[in-house]
């Protein structure tokens, strides 16, 4: 087996820019994606619009050319290839990484669904869009539920029911609306959250003011069933119809794999993986956490935007040992 400089795990935009660096300081490394290049933005919805500037999700000082101040996905997918047209990054693509520890030498063993390679050190920028937060009701598993959303088309005509009110849900629910979806929100707390993008929060307020979209705060869903939903609300239980469920109630990211490479989480319930701030270096010698990741079930962190510049912090950090 060849022994890589750095193994990075995940080609999401964080990963791609560890590479990025790695690449200028002539690093032997790899790039292993489970999915396609950039996976998590090509699972977001269709039409969906960035809450950042474009200048602020580029990566390598490469420009990302939009004409609106705010790109789409599509746009993004768009930067993302092109960034690995011009950098040629040695990455495998739909290759799952499965294990990561460390061998007597002090390297790494970097086992994936296909074959197993070797580094001096690791990278793990994993996101966390692939595990759903469940809402742990019955009828969960049905398939009229989701926890992603991609378009309004299927559910024009129909009545949707979206859970949360954070910025997926709120995109979900304007969107499905303005199609014609008759929309029905359950949200556990007395307000759209502040995080929501500043054009939307008025957006979405205004509708459920006119009453165009119904909104159930303080509530949650006690059960689905096949053709309606039974809400618990201030005022009691009430059952309405229903034909879809998306219940958008955020991700998180794969903790249980940090935890196996050996790298300690906080005792809360926010689970922070304990890093070095300065190096992004793990408890784990050579092991460093990069993106959103590195803030645990505190998704909302770390994004494109701030956590790009942790990619020369570890790059630095690796060429000056
Ligand atoms: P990701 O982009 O999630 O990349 C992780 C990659 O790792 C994925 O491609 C995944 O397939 C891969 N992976 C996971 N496990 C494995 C494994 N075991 N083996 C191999 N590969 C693996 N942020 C902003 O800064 N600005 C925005 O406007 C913005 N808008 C957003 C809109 C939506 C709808 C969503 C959901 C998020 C948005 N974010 C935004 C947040 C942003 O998506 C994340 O912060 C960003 O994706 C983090 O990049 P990352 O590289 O850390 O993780």
């Amino acid at each position: 087996t060849q022994l890589y400089d750095l193994i990075i795990v995940g080609g999401g935009p964080i990963g791609l820019a560890c590479a990025i660096e790695a690449q200028k300081k002539k690093l032997h490394y790899l790039i292993i994606e489970k999915g396609a290049i950039v996976n998590s933005l090509f699972n977001y919805p269709l039409y969906m619009t960035f809450f950042s500037t474009a200048e602020r999700l580029e990566i390598g000082n490469i420009p990302f050319n939009c004409l609106a101040p705010k790109p789409g996905r599509q746009e993004a997918l768009e930067y993302y290839r092109n960034i690995h047209r011009y950098f040629n990054f040695n990455i495998h693509l739909f290759e799952k990484v499965t294990e990561v520890y460390q061998l007597e030498n002090a390297a790494f063993h970097v086992g994936t669904d296909t074959t197993s390679y070797e580094a001096k050190n690791v990278i793990i920028a994993t996101g966390f869009y692939d595990i759903p937060i469940e809402m742990n009701v019955k009828g969960e598993n049905l398939p009229k539920v989701s926890h992603y959303y991609k378009e309004a088309h299927e559910y024009a005509f129909r009545n949707i029911l979206v859970v949360g009110a954070n910025n997926s849900s709120v995109d979900a629910a304007l969107e499905c609306w303005r199609k014609g979806a008759n929309v029905t929100m359950v949200i556990r707390k007395n307000e759209i959250n502040n995080r929501v993008k500043y054009w939307a929060k008025p957006d979405i307020e205004n509708r459920i003011a006119e009453g165009s979209i119904k909104a159930y705060f303080e509530s949650n869903i006690t059960e689905i069933r096949k053709n309606e939903v039974e809400i618990e609300t201030p005022d009691g239980k009430i059952t309405i119809e229903n034909d879809f469920v998306l219940a958008l109630t955020g991700y998180k990211p794969d903790l249980i794999f940090l935890e196996k490479m050996g790298i300690q989480l906080s005792g809360d319930e926010l689970k922070i993986p304990s890093y070095n701030p300065d190096t992004m270096e793990t408890n784990v010698k050579g092991l460093f956490l990069a993106g959103v990741i590195c803030g645990g079930m505190q998704t909302h962190k770390w994004f494109i935007e701030n956590s790009r510049v942790h990619a020369t912090m570890i790059v630095d950090y690796i060429t000056s040992k």
